[in-house]
């Protein structure tokens, strides 16, 4: 039996506009779909609006997301940037704020920024916590997604499975889902400009590398929640450089903007993008071959995924062309041609706001699914 979460998947998908074609195309009856569709409007899921076009007699009124009565909260936080947004059931950004903050400074005074942060989201925009019906947060590292706990970071001291959740929670009761940054990124590219894309391959580039992958809509996590872990794959073992992670010959120790960074005598990533932007003739030339090195791991990537587009994120993106430029040469020239015939390698178009927007949608698509409708409708 159809439920009235399923009912409402039916109008977000576009299946079904009016009460005239759900009845058609469920084969329920007209007094339960009455019944569901007036439950979901009382409870501000969906509005009815404007007129569908119709053969005669009284015209229809279309059913439609209400994505303006419910809020989400979303933190995106990076190893030396945190920021907080309010955005509506369409991942539309109602207002934001952020801050240079290094996230190893622990999870007490992040989180503890980012309540208040939120709340003073809520209060400039005239809002109440009852309006929020989620709220999520993506993070450098690897996260369990059902615990919503860090499983490990290089970047993020104390917070191995600090409950995140549990902490927010005690200010806002409401589901909280905690992502890895690259898979949240990654949603976030897809489903602002890519969504006729079957398979999205992103790679972050920022003071570490991490990847997100999006097959069919949907971020691939992995068994162990690990997919897209390739900044510490090891392409020289006998390199002398020492990796974050404690190994050596990991491309993050050659090809990450703290390697770069490293390389040139530059305290961050950041530092070096700047060089790069000032047309230092050394920065460019590593950065480029940080592109080499980082394309030898993307063209296995890509063969064994076949992605319709890979995007480059982060700090690294922010270099005009020359990273891109060195992952292209590699990946365009040690992949099949039939592999790489429709693949677009872009630089990011949400630039430093994919994380949020990813979150938003990744909320928004918790929140709205059947389940979690259903669930929330017999709660009253
Ligand atoms: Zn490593």
């Amino acid at each position: 039996m159809l439920t009235a979460g399923n009912i409402l998947q039916l109008i977000r998908e576009g299946t079904c506009r009016t009460r005239k074609e759900l009845i058609e195309y469920t084969g329920l009856s007209r007094s339960t779909i009455t019944d569901r569709v007036d439950r979901l409007i009382e409870a501000g899921y969906i509005h009815e609006s404007g007129v569908a076009s119709s053969g005669g007699g009284r015209p229809p009124s279309v059913l439609d997301i209400d994505s303006a009565n419910r809020l989400v909260m979303v933190a995106d936080l990076g190893a030396a940037h945190a920021r907080v947004a309010l955005t509506d059931l369409a991942a539309r950004t109602l207002g934001e704020e952020s801050v240079e903050m290094r996230i190893d400074l622990g999870p007490d005074l992040v989180l503890n920024w980012v309540v208040e942060g939120f709340q003073r989201l809520l209060d400039r925009a005239g809002r109440s916590a009852d309006d929020v019906c989620g709220i999520g947060i993506d993070l450098p590292g690897s996260v369990d997604h059902k615990t919503g706990r860090v499983l490990r970071s290089f970047l993020m001291p104390g917070w191995d499975d600090h409950p995140i959740r549990e902490v927010v929670r005690d200010s806002f009761d409401v589901p909280i889902l905690v992502e890895n940054d690259a898979k949240a990124m990654a949603l976030g590219e897809w489903w602002w400009h890519w969504r006729d894309c079957p398979s999205l391959l992103l790679i972050k580039v920022s003071t570490g590398i991490g990847a997100g992958i999006v097959l069919d809509g949907r971020i691939y996590r992995g068994v162990e929640e690990a997919a897209g872990n390739i900044g510490h794959v090891r392409l020289r073992e006998t390199d002398d450089r020492v990796c974050t992670c404690g190994s050596r010959g990991c491309v993050a120790s050659m090809a990450s903007g703290h390697a770069l960074a490293a390389d040139l005598g530059q305290a961050s990533s950041r530092d070096v993008v700047r060089l790069v932007q000032a047309g230092d003739p050394t920065a460019i030339a590593l950065t480029q071959e940080a592109g080499r090195t980082l394309g030898v791991v993307l063209a296995t990537a890509v063969s064994l995924l076949n992605p319709g587009v890979l995007v480059l994120a982060g700090d690294m993106a922010d270099t005009g062309e020359h990273y891109l430029t060195g992952i292209r040469e590699i990946v365009y020239r040690r992949s099949l041609p039939y592999t790489t015939r429709n693949l677009d390698i872009v630089t990011t178009g949400l630039g430093d706001r994919a994380g949020i927007v990813g979150t938003a949608v990744m909320v928004m698509e918790h929140v709205l699914s059947p389940e979690e409708v259903d669930l929330a409708l017999n709660h009253g």
